[in-house]
């Protein structure tokens, strides 16, 4: 098994780790309750879409 030549510095694992991060999904608020929702998502809280109650609870 290939073993590494050299230590990784801290700063090289900093670059590197600069470049991942914690996708966050298109999160937008609800028109109708102004909770947090995914976007062209039925709200979770409320279950309304476009202003409509598409889901009741
Ligand atoms: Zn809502």
């Amino acid at each position: 098994m290939a073993v590494p030549f050299r230590r990784t510095s801290k700063t090289r694992k900093r670059m590197r780790r600069a470049h991942q991060k914690v996708a966050v999904p298109g999160m937008v608020e609800c028109e109708q309750c102004g909770e947090q929702k995914l976007s062209h998502r039925v709200c979770r809280n409320c279950g309304s879409y476009k202003g409509e109650t598409v889901v009741e609870k």
